[in-house]
């Protein structure tokens, strides 16, 4: 039997010489040589044909329209079966699939990318032209540093995206200073932030972010320094650059962005009421729905629905201090008195029930049993750097503060490579 791989890839080899006058392996090589020095794996450009799985069609109808015969692509499911379920490939999975020949009849392999960093290579036997073998390939994820820096204007969101920063990484950062700002009501005009995240890259192509790594937010009368350690693993956290932890007892808004619509106040004309009685909390506005998270760890003492205060949550963080959240739309999935919430976890989402309105989200503190205004207080923080760490902690911490731009700066690409450890 005649080898058509063998066959295709001649022919198509001074079609890919023809079209690539540039490919400068080709023209350093010496007249005569230039067949043996390209890859034999290489399939002709004019064999290979791009697709994309189109939501609603399946697998075997979406290789059916390409005019591929049925008995070919069971076999070519078949063959992938014990490595990945063709049936969950997903709408918008782009595959690539290399031909015998170029009327496109009769394939000769496919690679899909089944996740951004990983793909499926399903091809014909070598020793078996009707049999068909599929190997999953993990790809080589690179990291390389970025770095952007920002200044606000008319919001934090803004700033980012005047500088072409993906909107996912100011949430990042907000998690960095949830201790240290109050980002749904300290966020003025001038404000400046700067940071160095990962970079994931595959085959050249970003496919998302890893860790913020060293971030600053300079408010005018405060800068704040975060820097992560270790840089790697799972047991990371954000400190100060004197080894200090940026984590408290308490993260300072319970709603990511959000803006404060009332204070805590001793007396207060009651919007509905009509009369002037104390507001025991802080009210954020926000759209039905935004997530409501517990501002430290505790358990959950009380949940249900409550007359006027609606939908409510209250958990005890320990002796002293209690938090409650008011109005809510709905509770997080999973959630009853008892349970125990993790800092920052979701607990509920923002409504208007009970005596509210419109939609927002009350927010009340209490310290012995008695409200008070939680907005401004200092609580304690959690462990600093060990001691015995410290010494490399902070050998890390000027290296990586090094990588920030500089104020004056735009945003600029670090080389890669530059990890510690
Ligand atoms: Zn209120």
């Amino acid at each position: 039997m005649v080898n058509l791989r063998t066959v295709a890839l001649s022919a198509g080899l001074c079609l890919l010489a023809a079209c690539k006058p540039q490919a400068s392996d080709e023209a350093k090589a010496p007249p005569g040589t230039q067949k043996s020095e390209v890859n034999v794996q290489e399939v002709p450009t004019n064999y290979i044909s791009e697709h994309e799985f189109q939501k609603g069609s399946s697998f075997y109808n979406s290789l059916r329209a390409l005019n591929i015969d049925s008995a070919t692509i069971l076999k070519i499911v078949d063959s992938a079966k014990k490595v990945f379920p063709l049936q969950e490939i997903g709408a918008g999975t782009r595959y690539t699939i290399a031909w015998r020949s170029d009327d496109k009849t009769d394939p000769d392999s496919i690679e899909l990318r089944i996740a951004a960093d990983s793909s499926l290579l399903i091809e014909r036997d070598n020793d078996s032209e009707l049999e068909w073998t599929a190997t999953k390939t993990v790809l080589p994820v690179t990291i390389q540093k970025k770095t952007f820096i920002g200044v606000v204007d008319s919001s934090l969101w803004e700033s980012a995206d005047l500088v072409g920063m993906d909107p996912s990484l100011i949430t990042s950062l907000t998690e960095v200073f949830a201790w240290q700002v109050d980002f749904t009501r300290q966020v003025r005009r001038g404000d400046r932030w700067r940071l160095t995240v990962e970079q994931k890259i595959v085959n050249d192509q970003v496919i998302g972010w890893g860790n913020i790594l060293a971030a600053e937010y300079d408010n005018g009368s405060q800068s704040f320094t975060g820097v992560r350690y270790p840089q790697i693993g799972p047991n990371a956290s954000y400190y100060a650059a004197n080894g200090s932890s940026l984590k408290q007892l308490f993260i300072k808004s319970p709603i990511k962005f959000g803006r404060v619509t009332s204070g805590f106040s001793k007396g207060r004309f009651h919007p509905i009421l009509k009369i002037l009685r104390p507001h025991n909390g802080v009210d954020y506005g926000a759209p039905v729905g935004t997530p409501i998270m517990t501002i430290g760890r505790g358990t959950i003492v009380d949940m249900g629905a409550r007359g006027g205060s609606g939908n409510l949550i209250k958990i005890q963080h320990n002796g002293t201090y209690a938090t409650a959240y008011l109005h809510m739309k709905a509770f997080a999935a999973g959630l009853r008195k008892g349970s125990v919430v993790e800092q920052g976890q979701v607990i509920g989402y923002v409504g208007t029930t009970g005596l509210s309105t419109g939609p927002h989200l009350h927010f009340a503190f209490y310290e012995n049993g008695t409200y008070v205004d939680p907005l401004g207080r200092k609580f304690p923080s959690a462990d600093p750097i060990a001691k015995a760490d410290l010494p490399n902690f902070l050998k890390e911490v000027s290296g990586v503060l090094r990588t920030l731009p500089d104020w004056n700066v735009a945003q600029h690409v670090m080389p890669s490579g530059e990890r510690q450890n």
